[in-house]
């Protein structure tokens, strides 16, 4: 059997590649770059809970049996992890989940824990007072593959534990000073809850660069690394580390030399931000004189006055679902009709698109008690949800439309596939104008589905403008999972088959006279923000810390060259050879990276 951690059998995926140009002393992880910045401090796994227990119980017997039966559903989840992951990672990243079944199966371990269950301890207690103690001991071990095990003991031991014990929600977890996260995947509701003074880097097991959680790190601008595999859920907490969010990395154990060379790149990066953020008002004009507008993507009232202040001009994309996550009801009409209002109010004049719920896919709602889907990506989904809860969209509507009187409020609908869709949804947004008695808003639709693109022309004619969600659009046109551990890195918004796709929906938008912004997160890149505008995306909408450094890559090119180099990345092979393209023409501009 696979040990975790140690060298995987040839037939198995190797880890994931080291970047060639990352010079570390330190034990490096690879995984895939989620958001930019580096930052040094000690590990910490996130634990989204608080568990509980009685010391003591009064019926042995049914602790006997409830012992037993935690043991048992921990097993099987532990055989479901492992199907799951061998099936997507392969057999050397889901090792860790057998690793942890064979952890359980220790005869004297589950007899210790029945003898104290004799002596009127309550299951829960009597368990975790076994597994506790032997992780301790294991520790201690000089023997650093045993001392590892402790990880794995503590890991499998809680997961027993959180069948016997009382669970209570809570992010106060968290320790009082700062940490790197590591957690296995992490929730869109988890990040959004997320202290950014308390958080220096977030690293997963799981998760891709599009993943929501990787949309909301770069919006509270923390660094983060993704699909890092399960290996990192092995370090222990405390541990010192370097996370390199540009490089994709997690370094454990950094040596001075590392940890000098990262605070070195800390202060480079900062410098240049500064510099872009007191430019941050200037607008995005081209030395040739062509200019671009860059708005912000929001999940939370709150951002509205932070994306004016960070450069924004405009909202690009509310990701309204947010405001449904982490809760037990929908908000209602006052609620939402507030938030928007709020919203509407802090962009002072400057427009706002507000996107109907996009709900499914990654981002769950629970108490919507929408049936499990096997593809949840290619299931009910977006505006798919919203048909099939009318009442819901209906709210929504209502509640976008009072507040649109305040300010030039747009509204998108996430997810169009095809054109009954659009028109079914503006059917019901004119219904719900009408009896508000309300003057009309601009609509505009995603384009994120391969299907939109080919039917653009005519979408075109039924709205006033389109937005390019590259994030889903890259995983339908590519066929890969976004948040696929295994197949993420190559889903690249930057490759020719999403390019071609950009440059189809801006000819059709351009026959039809209306406007074309890109809200996913290749807007934010550097070299993303040049090719989509080279290719006539005229809005960008990008994460609040990224709204400066866009502009002044921006400033900083020629838009007769953004449309040379789009022209030929349309005939390149693949998003790697984009890249290097880009690097190849803009190394004036410091290859744009
Ligand atoms: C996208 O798909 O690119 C997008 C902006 O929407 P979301 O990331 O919320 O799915
Ligand atoms: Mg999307």
């Amino acid at each position: 059997e696979p040990v975790p951690g140690g060298p995987a059998p040839a037939e198995e995926p190797a880890p994931r590649a080291v970047p060639a140009d990352l010079d570390y002393d330190g034990r490096v992880i690879a995984g895939i770059s989620a958001s930019p910045g580096v930052s040094i401090g000690p590990l910490w796994k996130f634990q989204r809970e608080e568990l509980t227990v009685a010391e003591t119980a009064p019926d042995p017997e049914a602790q006997h049996r409830r012992l037993d039966q935690a043991l048992a559903a921990a097993a099987a989840d532990l055989r479901n992890l492992h199907e799951e992951f061998w099936k997507k990672a392969g057999a050397a990243k889901a090792a860790i989940f057998k690793a942890h079944q064979e952890l359980l199966d220790d005869p004297e371990m589950v007899a210790e824990a029945h003898a104290l269950i004799d002596r009127g301890k309550s299951a829960g207690w009597a368990w975790r007072a076994v597994y506790e103690e032997r992780a301790g001991t294991l520790a201690q071990l000089a023997d650093p593959l045993l001392a590892g095990r402790a990880a794995d003991l503590s890991d499998v031991g809680r997961r027993v534990l959180r069948l016997l014990a009382v669970v209570t929600e809570s992010v106060a977890a968290l320790p009082d000073h700062p940490v790197i996260l590591l957690a296995e995947d992490l929730e869109p509701s988890d990040t959004a809850k997320l202290d950014p003074a308390r958080v220096l880097g977030l690293c997963t097991a799981g998760g891709g660069a599009t993943s929501h959680t990787a949309i909301i790190a770069r919006s509270l601008d923390i660094p983060a690394v993704v699909a890092a595999g399960p290996s990192v859920l092995d370090l222990e907490n405390g541990r010192a580390a370097i996370l390199d969010g540009d490089g994709g990395v997690l370094v454990a154990d950094p040596s001075e030399r590392d940890r000098g060379r990262a605070a070195e790149a800390r202060v480079k990066v900062g410098e240049r931000r500064e510099a872009e953020r007191l430019d941050r008002y200037k607008p995005a004009i081209t030395t040739d004189g062509k200019r671009v507008e860059v708005a912000a993507n929001i999940s939370d009232p709150a951002e509205a006055v932070q994306a004016v202040e960070a450069g924004g001009e405009g909202v690009g994309l509310m990701r309204t679902e947010f405001l449904f996550l982490q809760r037990d009801l929908p908000p209602d009409e006052e609620e939402q009709f507030a938030a928007y209002q709020t919203m509407v109010r802090a962009m002072n004049g400057l427009p706002i698109i507000l996107r109907t719920l996009d709900i499914g896919g990654d981002k769950n709602v629970p108490y919507l008690r929408m049936p499990a889907e096997g593809n949840p990506f290619l299931g009910v989904r977006g505006i798919r949800l919203c048909f099939e809860r009318e009442d819901l969209f209906r709210t929504q509507l209502r509640a976008m439309l009072r507040a649109s009187v305040e300010g030039p409020v747009r509204i998108m609908y996430p997810m169009i596939a095809v054109p009954a869709e659009l028109e079914r949804a503006k059917a019901i947004t004119e219904a719900v104008r009408r009896e508000l008695n309300v003057p009309p808003v601009e609509l505009g639709i995603m384009i994120e589905v391969p299907s939109a693109v080919m039917m653009a022309d005519r979408l075109a004619r039924e709205v006033s403008f389109f937005s390019i969600g590259t994030n889903d659009l890259t995983q339908y046109v590519l066929a890969m999972d976004r948040l696929h551990p295994v197949l993420a890195p190559q889903a690249d918004g930057l490759h020719p088959a999403v390019l071609r796709m950009v440059e189809r929906t801006v000819e059709a938008a351009r026959r039809a006279g209306i406007w074309v912004g890109a809200c996913g997160g290749v807007a934010g890149d550097p070299a993303g923000a040049v090719l989509l505008a080279g290719l006539g995306v005229a809005e960008l909408s990008v994460a609040i810390p990224a709204v400066a450094s866009v502009k002044a890559r921006l400033r900083a090119i020629a838009m007769a060259d953004a449309e040379r180099t789009a022209r030929e990345a349309l005939d390149c092979a693949d998003a790697a050879e984009v890249r290097a393209l880009v690097r190849h023409r803009f190394a004036d501009a410091g290859g744009l990276s």
